[in-house]
């Protein structure tokens, strides 16, 4: 069992408080245990931070890109131990573990790109003698708070932006899996940052109101539930930082009748499975539009699902493996009772899975819910497991009218071969980022991440441009100088005229 710590200055600090248990899903064994950072140790872990922060905003935008072109040679080398950590410690397979990291590195390759990204405007002229010109500064101390579902490419997605632009950062990883962002942050001093510049304080609601009304922390960054990622906004926003906070989701996929079906149905239970539901953009609701379109889609749906293989982090055939906690298992299970509760037709029931030989492990099966209405709690909320609903709808425009009236933004697709419709769509749902016969929508660094509606609280998305707009505050200068020298000298001589 290893005993974990936090990660300030450069080296790891052992917890004075409270620790939780943190556990391996797919034994359900304790595989270590964590510290509860107490608001003592969240001011040292800021002050640390703050302390380390001028020297480095003072080193030039290409020294500091060089650190991540270290930094990523590490991660890369180490890619393998590191998804090992991270599939053991979250649950998912290890092949996804590394689309986990590889998402998050990819935003730190972008980074690389901050001498470019950071310069600012000039305009020469601007009236007579007058030059005006802005200029990025950072911020000072960046926080970040993440969730347990991407415990690489979320603390990532934060950390390399906010420190790239010359920010020190305080990461607050989930307390449930947060070995990977301890031995990311510790691969980034490795590389040549500077102790203090990435803090890692683990800990869990006093860690994080400690960070939210810590008067040194400029930015919070925050990632999870949408009932927390408002109160971490509200909260936020009343100690006068800025704030970006990502919440839940509710991702629909509308399959029109003219879509290839064979190509639907392998992205739905891909992104409706993978990672057993538990990402932010999962695939949660299919709907297909027509009766006939429900049919072939039911058709070649059910087998799909009950032949989904359910298997160990470690074992490279399996479709996905356990969920995150005992706790969340039994919540799962919960929604799944009451979906029949409410109504909906359970065609396939996950729920008895047990894996031979790690029966304490928080596994379970597939399930697929058909005839969901949209008056159902389980259409309504947010599951977070590997549970698909089904709402049929009998036209384009009811399907469109569907997700724009869900409470939740975050990603949708739409598979077609029709490109008039699959337009049409782009242009009008009210949700961040839309698929065309694509099943998770995630933009890739150079583009913006962030959702509408109740699954994003805030303006600026998380990396691409936004990213650096989010981490730095701008200047602009308006300069004028009174004549000088070159007006005092003549090289002409000297007449009485
Ligand atoms: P969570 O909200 O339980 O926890 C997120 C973070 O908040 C953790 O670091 C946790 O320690 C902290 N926290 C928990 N309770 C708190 C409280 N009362 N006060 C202050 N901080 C608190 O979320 P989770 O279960 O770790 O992650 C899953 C959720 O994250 C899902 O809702 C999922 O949709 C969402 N998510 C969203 C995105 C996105 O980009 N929109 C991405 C990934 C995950």
């Amino acid at each position: 069992m290893s005993e974990l710590a936090h990660f300030i200055g450069g080296r790891r600090v052992q917890g004075a408080g409270r620790h939780v248990d943190v556990y391996e899903p797919m034994t359900g064994a304790v595989a270590g245990r964590a510290p509860m950072a107490t608001p003592a140790e969240v001011r040292a872990a800021v002050e640390n931070a703050r302390d380390a922060q001028p020297a480095w905003a003072a080193t030039n935008p290409q020294r500091r890109a060089r650190v991540f072109l270290k930094f990523l040679e590490l991660a890369s080398r180490e890619m393998d131990e590191l998804a090992t950590i991270l599939a053991r410690e979250h649950g998912k397979t290890v092949a996804d573990a590394r689309g986990d990291l590889q998402r998050g590195l990819e935003v730190v390759e972008f980074c690389v790109g901050a001498p470019y990204l950071l310069r600012g405007g000039f305009t020469d002229s601007a009236g007579p003698g007058i030059d005006t010109y802005s200029m990025r500064q950072p911020l000072g101390v960046a926080a970040g708070i993440t969730p347990f579902n991407f415990p690489a490419m979320i603390p990532l997605w934060m950390s390399a932006p906010a420190i790239a632009c010359g920010n020190a950062f305080v990461l607050k990883p989930s307390e449930r899996d947060p070995s990977t962002p301890l031995r990311l942050a510790e691969l980034m001093i490795e590389a040549g940052l500077p102790p203090g510049v990435f803090n890692v304080v683990n800990g869990d609601k006093e860690a994080v109101d400690a960070l939210l009304d810590d008067g040194d922390v400029k930015s919070i960054a925050f990632v999870g539930s949408s009932q927390i990622a408002e109160y971490v906004y509200a909260r936020a926003c009343a100690h006068g930082k800025r704030a970006q906070c990502f919440g839940a989701a509710k991702n629909h996929m509308v399959i029109m009748p003219d879509a290839d079906m064979g190509q639907a149905v392998d992205a739905l239970v891909g992104a409706g499975y993978g990672s057993a539901g538990e990402r932010c953009m999962a695939i949660s609701v299919a709907v297909p539009v027509g009766e006939a379109t429900a049919q072939k889609l039911m058709e070649q749906l059910v087998p799909r699902v009950e032949s989904l293989k359910i298997g160990l982090s470690t074992d490279p055939s399996a479709d996905f493996g356990p969920l995150i906690s005992k706790a969340h298992l039994a919540r799962v299970n919960d929604y799944v009772a009451l979906g029949v509760e409410e109504g909906a037709k359970l065609l396939v029931d996950g729920r008895g899975f047990k894996m031979q030989g790690y029966e304490e492990g928080f596994f379970m099966g597939g399930c697929l819910f058909d005839e969901v209405t949209p008056r159902m709690r389980i259409y309504r909320e947010e599951i977070f497991g590997p549970v698909l609903s089904v709402v049929r709808t009998n036209a384009y425009e009811e399907a469109l009218g569907l997700v724009d009236s869900h409470e939740y933004g975050n990603g949708v697709a739409i598979f077609t071969r029709d490109g008039d419709a699959a337009r049409d769509f782009a242009s009008r749902v009210q949700v961040g980022m839309v698929g065309v016969n694509v099943p998770i929508p995630t933009p890739l660094a150079y583009y913006t991440f962030g959702g509408w509606k109740r699954s994003a609280f805030g303006d600026l998305n998380q990396h691409g441009d936004d990213a650096f707009r989010f981490y730095t505050k701008t200047k602009t200068v308006t300069s004028r100088w009174p004549s000088g020298v070159k007006e005092g000298a003549s090289f002409v001589i000297p007449t009485m005229s």
